[in-house]
């Protein structure tokens, strides 16, 4: 035992990335595996967010949105979420949530597929993204239908009738991933477009739509990006694409919002996917959780959350074969994005006793124990250290407790 504590302690000495850990607020003894539902907070934020309201807000006013370029801020921070995801400059745009981009995304790439009445997602996709495909089916009627496939029936379900393949690449339960460059080439073969949800992508593997000749994809802020509860998401389209109307025709997305003009004529490029006034407060802290990402090299971001993936998996072999966990994700980690599910019949329960053993992690239903795996700032120890109080947990029967059981509102 002794000896295997050594030997990852000499691993997180080892580690080249081991000085982002400091950056960021995380109290003593805290071993937080949500990074893939909130984010932790970078301490450069806290400073950057005192700045942006006491001076930027609080001393220069209106004049801010000039002086502190505050009316750059989607454009800005949208070209460095572009050198995360192999986007160019002009093609990312930060704005709204994610389920909005997905509906304006959507609607962009329907608009370039008229005639087309198919709108194409794999079952069991995270809710929203179907809700908001539902939403704009009803909307637009006519005929415009939603179909929902198993995975495996995905690449027979493109047919010529498809306008838009809506997928996420890493998918938020079991972190399975799709293979975003074949996927968009089969797409592109019978004529459809393609929207990726990179939720769970972004800051997490690496991702290269370019290379792949991706349509349109959208993205979360307060993920892996550690932008900050609610942030505001991302929305990439394509230069080829950027000649779609914008269904939200808002006023930022005119050409010349100032001209105050009766009639809307869309910006040129990427900014026509704005919508209403950027919300500034939300941006910088994003903004500052962005430049902490960017700071780090994604193929050993990758490399490490592999690592530290692989171990987890491990480490739980044991109480899989004692105490009834089985794994929900791919064994296999080039098809695992970044996070690790284990199903357990009292995965509530379960989860709700080790947080009480400061061990953060999130519950799915019906049954699902996320781990999110955070290579900035977790280390090696801290995961043996997580599985060490899960057994803890196990061992004591702490989830057999009533008050572990009442589901709260957010899981
Ligand atoms: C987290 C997540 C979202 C979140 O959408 P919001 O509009 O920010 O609530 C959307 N899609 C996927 C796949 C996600 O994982």
């Amino acid at each position: 035992m002794a000896s295997q504590r050594d030997e990852i302690a000499a691993w997180d000495a080892a580690d080249p990335m081991r000085h982002f850990r400091d950056q960021f607020l995380l109290r003593d003894g805290l071993v937080y595996l949500d990074g893939n539902s909130l984010g932790a907070l970078p301490k450069a934020t806290a400073e950057r967010m005192q700045t942006v309201v006491s001076q930027e807000w609080g001393e220069g006013l209106i004049d801010s949105w000039m002086s502190a370029n505050w009316v750059e801020a989607p454009r800005r921070i949208g070209d460095k979420i572009a050198r995360l995801i192999g986007a160019g400059p002009g093609e990312v745009i930060v704005a709204d949530s994610t389920s909005i981009n997905i509906f304006k995304a959507l609607t962009a790439a329907l608009s370039l597929r008229e005639g087309r009445k198919v709108l194409l997602t794999e079952a069991g996709n995270f809710p929203t993204d179907g809700y908001m495909m539902q939403g704009l089916a009803r909307f637009k009627g006519n005929g415009t239908e939603c179909r929902a496939v198993a995975r495996e029936q995905l690449l027979n379900a493109l047919t010529d009738e498809v306008a838009v393949l809506l997928l996420t690449q890493v998918h938020y339960k079991t972190a399975r991933m799709h293979d975003l460059a074949q996927l968009t080439r089969r797409a592109h073969e019978v004529g459809a477009l393609v929207v990726w949800d990179l939720s769970h992508s972004t800051g997490a593997i690496e991702v290269d739509l370019n290379a792949a000749e991706a349509d349109f994809a959208v993205g979360c802020g307060y993920k892996f990006l550690n932008g900050g509860p609610g942030a505001p998401a991302f929305l990439f389209a394509a230069h080829r694409h950027h000649g779609a109307h914008p269904v939200l025709s808002g006023w930022f997305g005119h050409a010349r919002p100032f001209d105050f003009e009766e009639g809307f004529e869309p910006a040129p490029g990427i900014d026509r996917f704005q919508c209403g006034t950027p919300t500034i407060l939300g941006m910088s802290a994003l903004e500052s959780g962005v430049d902490l990402m960017l700071r780090a090299d994604m193929g050993e971001v990758r490399r490490k959350s592999i690592a530290l993936s692989e171990l987890l998996i491990r480490e739980m072999q044991p109480l899989c074969d004692e105490f009834g966990f089985s794994l929900a994700s791919p064994p296999e980690s080039a098809e695992r994005g970044s996070h690790v599910a284990y199903a357990h019949p009292q995965a509530y329960a379960m989860m709700q006793a080790l947080k009480a053993r400061d061990v953060i992690g999130d519950f799915r239903m019906p049954d699902v124990m996320r781990f999110g795996i955070t290579p900035l700032y977790l280390g090696y120890a801290d995961i043996v250290e997580a599985v060490d109080r899960l057994r803890a947990v196990c061992a004591n029967r702490d989830w057999d407790r009533a008050a572990y059981r009442d589901k709260a509102f957010v899981t």
